[in-house]
């Protein structure tokens, strides 16, 4: 923070609820839109709306009557390094009356109504602001819009002093390292950042060995439609309309329309127009907006600024020039990517040799004693190899035998298999990519696999134990279905392709995969393989900020 930061009140105030929650807020400046922050958001706009001067018809200024009522009152102070903007504020001469607007409901001992820590806290900032510009505040008010009820504070020397020791506690706190979660806590279930702070799987990392019991609970929303936007049909358009992100083809027509508090990330493949109000929305809200050739190769990111934390680029910087900490993370992402592909040849093949199996068990035994991350990359290797060489065996299609002839082969796919494969993968890693940001990690800065100019890292590394349970399950899936055959790929010269019918039809498989509800085997709750991806993705950012001691990836039994 420089000299010239001011403080807003209303992230400082957050501090009396939890100093972890202020400083994921103030310092990583994270946020999470959901229903509860949204009604709050809606609350807000129509309060937020500045006053007006009002001007007779011939413009003069038309000096009102006191008392007055102004909106969006902004108050900064350099010395407390303080500002905030108040909802609503009565004025009568130099006595101002500050008045908070809430979405929720006041604080209840038996029939008696009080405010919130966090409430006393905002106004009694406020009135100090207030103070500080040469009014007189001897009352605040909070109104609560579900209860249409305004509850009235005396501001008084206590509330003041209360105040200012939040502002310096939060102030000191902000110097420092983010403070771990609270423990069992019925604060967190009602805290906005939950998913994306993690209280109870940190805690369960950090304190398994110890004595107390956790049981993680579930904290996603239940509810995974268009959490990833994929627009691939050409000539469509998109837009927003209020908090609703409208899709339309190119005739103009309505196909869907989807709240964006559901959105994570669009993904555009192709000629897809995207409004220039729609792009400031989706940014203002922090959702990604990825651009993809008609293959699904990332071309350009439009990453928000607001998604970045410099905290967890730090140290994220910091850790991965440290040959352990990349070592370890390589290791623990091949031994769940090998224990992956182990399974699912096991479920799939049913002619598998009994050999492939323990080969595959002694390379994962060999990687948790690899001692360089060449070795890693080595065994990882070898994994590959022996799976692929019977991949085929898992599929029943005819075209499982060209595959298995050509093996896996990347650049040019030579076999619909092959180039289903490329598919999957290049969609999977944009979906890891935006798992990344999702989770402020910087996805070109990884631990396996080598930074180079215009290569996602960190999202390479993280998808490695999602390939198997992800992009190779839905090409068994598909091929052994009949929902993908030779009829979706054209063979030429420069190899075989996917055609616009058959990307439909994958897509539609991809979209089922990534809403799968699977268990997690430590925390025990169910979620998307899609939010596996991010849960995991936060798991890497919590471990190389140093809040839980190790790190494991999913893997299924
Ligand atoms: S989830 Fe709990 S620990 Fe995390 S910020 Fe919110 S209140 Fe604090």
């Amino acid at each position: 923070m420089t000299d010239e930061y001011l403080w807003p009140a209303r992230n400082v105030a957050e501090y009396a609820y939890c100093p972890r929650l202020f400083y994921l807020m103030e310092v990583e400046g994270l946020h999470l839109v959901n229903v509860h922050t949204e009604e709050g958001m809606n609350i807000h706009r129509k309060v937020d709306k500045p006053s007006r001067v009002k001007r007779s018809k011939e413009g003069d200024l038309i000096q009102e009557e006191q008392p007055k009522s102004v909106r969006s009152f902004t108050v900064r102070n350099s010395e407390l390094k303080l500002m905030a903007i108040i909802d609503l504020v009565d004025i009568d001469g130099n006595q101002a009356t500050p008045i908070e607007y809430r979405k929720g409901r006041p604080r209840r001992k038996g029939n008696f109504a009080e405010p919130w820590p966090t409430e006393r806290v905002q106004v009694g900032l406020q009135a100090l602001l207030l103070e500080q510009t040469g009014y007189e505040v001897k009352e605040a008010q909070i109104y609560y819009a579900r209860e249409k009820m305004k509850l009235s504070l005396i501001v008084d020397t206590a509330l003041k002093d209360e105040a200012l020791e939040i502002l310096e506690e939060a102030k000191n706190c902000a110097k420092g390292s983010r403070p771990l979660p609270l423990v069992n806590d019925e604060r967190c279930s009602g805290c906005s950042l939950q998913p994306l702070c993690l209280p109870n799987e940190i805690n369960y990392e950090r304190l398994k060995n110890a004595d107390e019991e956790f049981q993680p609970r579930k904290v996603w929303p239940p509810c995974d439609e268009g959490i990833q936007v994929v627009v691939q049909q050409q000539g469509t358009k998109i837009g927003v309309s209020g908090m609703s992100m409208r899709i339309k083809d190119a005739q103009g027509t309505l196909q869907k329309e989807i709240p964006l508090t559901n959105v994570e990330s669009v993904s555009l493949l192709g000629s897809v127009q995207i409004s220039t109000q729609a792009v400031q929305t989706l940014s203002d809200l922090g959702i990604p907006i990825a651009y993809l050739s008609p293959v699904g190769r990332l071309i350009a990111l439009i990453d928000p600024l607001d998604s970045t934390s410099a905290e967890i680029r730090r140290s994220q910087v910091r850790k991965l020039d440290d040959p352990t900490v990349v070592l370890e993370l390589s290791k623990a992402l091949i031994i769940a990517k090998i224990a992956n592909q182990r399974t699912l040849l096991m479920r799939n093949n049913a002619a598998l040799p009994e050999n492939v199996a323990k080969d595959l068990k002694k390379l994962i035994a060999l990687t948790e004693k690899a001692k360089s991350v060449d070795s890693v990359r080595g065994y990882e290797g070898q994994a590959a190899s022996l799976y692929f060489r019977h991949f085929a065996g898992t599929i029943k299609d005819i075209l499982s035998e060209e595959f298995q002839k050509n093996g896996r082969v990347r650049r040019p796919a030579l076999d619909p298999i092959n180039a289903c494969l490329s598919f999957a993968y290049t969609n999977l890693t944009n979906e890891s990519v935006a798992a990344c940001r999702l989770a402020r990690l910087e996805p070109s800065i990884g631990a396996l696999h080598v930074s180079r100019p215009g290569r996602p890292a960190l999202a390479l590394d993280l998808m490695e134990p999602f390939r198997p349970l992800i992009a190779d399950s839905i090409v068994i899936s598909a091929f052994n279905r009949g929902e993908l055959g030779e009829g979706h790929f054209i063979r030429t010269a420069s190899g075989c392709l996917m055609t616009d019918f058959g990307r439909r039809a994958f897509y539609n498989i991809y979209a089922r995969r990534m809403d799968t509800l699977i268990t997690h085997p430590t925390y025990g709750y169910r979620l998307s393989y899609r939010r596996m991806l991010i849960l995991h993705a936060r798991m890497i950012a919590a471990w190389l900020m140093g809040e839980i001691p190790d790190l494991s990836f999913l893997t299924t039994r």
